[in-house]
């Protein structure tokens, strides 16, 4: 199937998603490599012999981007408490 030189890593093998993409599709969210593996967008693939690779990598996460402010602040019921006790 695939006609590189060198050759790209067939499906069989652990590298397969080094093959090169012959078909995208972002649209609709896969790509062909010349190897005949689909690859999804969330990492998932489907080998040519119908076999199914689950999402191996973690998609991003989004992290804040500005740090969480001071906690709300109640009425200060530790001292109140302390001015019971008293
Ligand atoms: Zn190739």
């Amino acid at each position: 199937m695939c006609t590189h030189q060198p050759s790209c890593p067939t499906a069989d093998r652990p590298d397969r998603e080094a093959a090169r993409v012959v078909a995208s599709h972002p649209e609709q969210g896969w790509s062909r490599l010349c190897n005949g593996t689909i690859v999804f967008d969330d990492t998932g693939e489907l080998l040519p012999g119908g076999e199914i690779v689950p999402p191996h990598r973690p998609l991003l996460t989004l992290i804040p981007s500005q740090p969480e402010g001071p906690l709300p602040t109640g009425p200060a019921r530790g001292q109140s408490i302390v001015a019971f006790a008293a």
